[in-house]
């Protein structure tokens, strides 16, 4: 249990008051990303002075703060994105919710926001969800997307530590991120940029770590790129991609051994539940005889090197909100480096295993480790 101290974040406090009218799912085909939220939404003040106060969950509305409060002006804001999925026998599943909260309060531990019993904000998530069950939408693809957040509340201008935060809870019925399943994306390899640095706080999930990231995005996005694959460093090592974590496949052609790969957690990149996810099921499911799995440095150097001999095999983001994103081509140096695919189709082999791997387990098809809370 992790506390702040006054009194803990208690989920059998909860009170519930009721929109008055449920609304009606929409169909699957109108959801858009983060566009339209369910009825409630799970509201806890905390206090410096007394803790963590009753927990609520009540109608979506706007929120009433004074125009001081110190998340509009020191960015006192973190959050988190997990989704709960309708599995093929009719429940409702959380992914890895234990990995979230976690998250959650590290970030809030680093910009001295409270921290809270992680189960128990994961019961109350759970109240919130059963509330709405009626708007979580069903089928490949489909699944409730839960936006926790914490925010800094103390009125005026002096920086300091907040005495004053609120917790919350908005949920959102969402769709496959590429309607048609797979399409593979184009990045852009930055370094001019720069996301995160040693010491820094790119493993954080604070606010203030994505507004910087917009500029550079629309830079790419003007050369026909839609994301910025992260660089560090004069060795120029990849450390992930805009809202992802990143992998890449590689074979040597002397050995004839594959090798995925992804950048290591040191502390400049998202510990992303997703990329753990990905590993564990690499290793579990891949032939140690053909494959290695790999958590190391790597360089974009390296990587067009490897495509030149051709020694690249695949490259995948990984993240909640896509699961598992192909990529076809990235941008270096005024040229294009090109990741192969299927014949015809929009990802190479392993990454469509890799997807296939997490949506049997997010699906409840499959179980593994309770990763699945029902
Ligand atoms: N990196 C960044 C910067 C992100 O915002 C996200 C999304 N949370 C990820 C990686 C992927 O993390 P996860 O798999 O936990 O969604």
């Amino acid at each position: 249990t992790m506390t702040t101290g006054g009194l803990p974040l208690d989920a059998s406090k909860l009170k519930i008051v009721n929109k008055s009218t449920p609304s009606k799912p929409r169909p699957n085909d109108e959801l858009v990303f983060g566009q339209t939220f369910t009825d409630h939404m799970l509201t806890i003040e905390w206090t410096k002075a007394k803790g963590w106060d009753v927990p609520e969950i009540k109608p979506y509305g706007n929120l009433s703060l004074d125009p001081s409060a110190c998340v509009f002006h020191y960015a006192f804001e973190l959050f988190e994105g997990l989704k709960a999925y309708k599995t093929s026998d009719n429940k409702i599943t959380l992914f890895r919710p234990d990995m979230n909260m976690k998250r959650m309060n590290k970030s809030a531990a680093r910009i001295c926001l409270p921290t809270f019993d992680s189960d128990q904000l994961i019961a109350l998530i759970g109240k919130l969800i059963e509330q709405d069950k009626h708007l979580v939408p069903e089928g490949k693809g489909y699944s409730l997307y839960i936006r926790p957040t914490l925010i800094g509340t103390t009125a005026g201008l002096g920086v300091s530590t907040p005495d004053r935060a609120l917790l919350y809870v908005l949920t959102s019925p969402v769709g496959p991120y590429y309607k048609t399943g797979f399409k593979a994306v184009k990045l852009e390899a930055t370094d001019y940029a720069t996301r995160a640095w040693p010491g820094g706080v790119g493993d954080k999930k604070l606010g203030a770590n994505y507004a910087p990231c917009i500029l550079p995005q629309l830079e790419a996005a003007k050369r026909g790129y839609q994301q910025n694959l992260w660089l560090f460093g004069p060795e120029k090592y990849i450390t992930e991609v805009g809202t992802m974590n990143v992998f890449f496949a590689f074979k040597n052609s002397k050995t004839g051994k594959k090798e995925l790969v992804t950048a290591p957690l040191d502390g400049t990149i998202l510990e992303g539940v997703t990329r753990d996810s990905v590993l564990s099921l690499a290793r579990e499911n891949l032939d140690p005889n053909e494959w290695e799995v790999n958590e190391r440095y790597y360089s974009i150097n390296e990587v067009a090197e490897k495509a030149e001999k051709g020694e690249l095999l695949e490259a995948f983001g990984s993240g909640t909100a896509a699961v598992v994103s192909p990529i076809k081509e990235i941008g270096w140096q005024g040229k294009d480096i090109n990741v192969p695919l299927l014949p015809g189709e929009q990802s190479g082999p392993l990454t469509k295993k890799v997807a296939q791997w997490i949506a049997d387990i997010q699906y409840g098809r499959k179980t593994k480790d309770n990763w699945s809370r029902v």
